[in-house]
C-alpha cells in the first residue's frame, strides 16, 4: 500500500512548497483529490482553510456543497463558500455554451479560466499565502502527453508542483501562488485513501472531464502503469528549464480587473467582454 501522506511531505520538502507559518487555502471542489490534500494538509499541522466555488449546476454541485460543510466541520477547518453566479453574474454552463458556439473555446478551457480567476480573487481576500489544489500524477500525465499531441509542449512549461509563474513573480501584489501536493500521487492510490478513510464524498466526475480530448487521452493512457507516469511528468520537469529559455511568459496585471494573466487584459476579462457583463 502507497503511503500518500509520506508522498505528499516529500514533495513539499523536495519543492519547497509550504511554510508550517503560512496561510493556506485549499481550493475545494468536493472530489476525492481535493477533500484529501486538505486532509493531509491539515495532519500534518500546516494552517489551511477550504474554498470552494460553488458552481451552482444542480444536484450535483449542491451535495459536493453538503459534504464539504460536514466534512470541514468533523475537522474543524474554516470553509469559505463562493457563489459562482453571485460572484460572475453568470452560471458557469452558460458561459460555456456561449464560448463554445462563438469561439469554440472547450468547456474545461472555460472552466479552468473562470476558477482560476474566482480562486485567485477570494484567496487575496482571505490574505491566503498560497492556494493549493488537487491536481494528481495523473492529471499532470495526461496535461504533458495532450500537449505534446498537440505538438505543442511549451504550452505547459508552467505546469510544476508549484508554477514557474508563481515562483517567478511570488513576490509581485496580485497574484497567490498555486501549489500541488498531488503533484506525483496517482489517482488510484487517493480513491483508496478517500474509501479507506471513509470520506463521504461524490466520486462523480465535473462534466468538463468529459471534454472529449481529454477523454481521449485518459482513455489510451488507462495501459501506463504509475511508474511510467511518473516517468513522464519527472522527464518533463527537467525538460522545462532546457527548452523555457526564451518563451519566458511575463505576468500582466489585467487593465481591467487587477487579476493577474497572460496579456494585458486577462482571459476571463475577455469572456465578460464576449458576454457583455463585467463582475463587481
Ligand atoms: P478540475 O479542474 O475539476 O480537475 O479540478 C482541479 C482542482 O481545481 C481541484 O483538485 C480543486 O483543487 C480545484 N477545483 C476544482 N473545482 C473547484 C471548485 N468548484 N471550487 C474550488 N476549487 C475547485
Ligand atoms: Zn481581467
Amino acid at each position: 500500500m502507497v503511503d500518500i501522506e509520506e508522498q505528499v511531505k516529500e514533495t513539499i520538502e523536495k519543492y519547497g512548497l509550504l511554510g508550517k507559518d503560512e496561510k493556506i487555502v485549499v481550493a475545494l471542489s468536493g472530489g476525492k483529490d481535493s477533500t484529501s490534500v486538505l486532509y493531509i494538509l491539515n495532519k500534518l499541522g500546516y494552517n489551511v482553510s477550504g474554498l470552494m466555488i460553488h458552481l451552482c449546476m444542480g444536484e450535483w454541485s449542491d451535495t459536493h456543497k453538503r459534504n464539504m460543510i460536514a466534512f470541514c466541520e468533523q475537522h474543524n477547518i474554516p470553509l469559505k463558500i463562493v457563489d459562482f453566479r453571485e460572484e460572475v453574474g453568470f452560471g458557469i454552463c452558460y458561459l460555456k455554451d456561449v464560448m463554445k458556439a462563438r469561439k469554440n473555446l472547450s468547456g474545461s478551457t472555460v472552466c479552468g479560466i473562470m476558477k482560476r480567476w474566482v480562486l485567485n480573487r477570494w484567496a487575496k481576500k482571505l490574505k491566503a499565502d498560497k492556494i493549493v489544489t488537487g491536481h494528481n500524477l495523473d492529471d499532470e500525465t495526461q496535461n504533458v502527453l495532450m500537449n505534446f499531441l498537440k505538438g505543442n509542449l511549451f504550452l505547459g512549461i508552467n505546469s510544476a508542483p508549484i508554477s514557474r509563474v508563481s515562483r517567478e513573480i511570488v513576490m509581485k501584489e496580485g497574484f497567490v501562488p498555486r501549489v500541488k501536493p498531488l503533484f506525483f500521487v496517482a489517482e488510484e492510490d487517493i480513491k483508496k485513501y478517500t474509501k479507506q478513510n471513509n470520506f463521504k464524498i461524490l466520486y462523480d466526475q465535473c462534466s468538463c472531464s468529459f471534454d472529449s480530448y481529454r477523454a481521449y487521452t485518459r482513455e489510451w493512457m488507462g495501459s501506463l502503469r504509475d511508474e511510467q507516469k511518473r516517468k513522464i511528468v519527472e522527464g518533463f520537469l527537467d525538460l522545462v528549464p532546457k527548452i523555457s529559455g526564451e518563451q519566458e511568459r511575463e505576468v500582466y496585471l489585467c487593465e481591467k480587473c487587477g487579476e493577474p494573466g497572460s496579456s494585458e487584459v486577462c482571459n476571463a476579462c475577455k469572456i465578460f467582454a464576449e458576454i457583455g457583463s463585467i463582475p463587481n
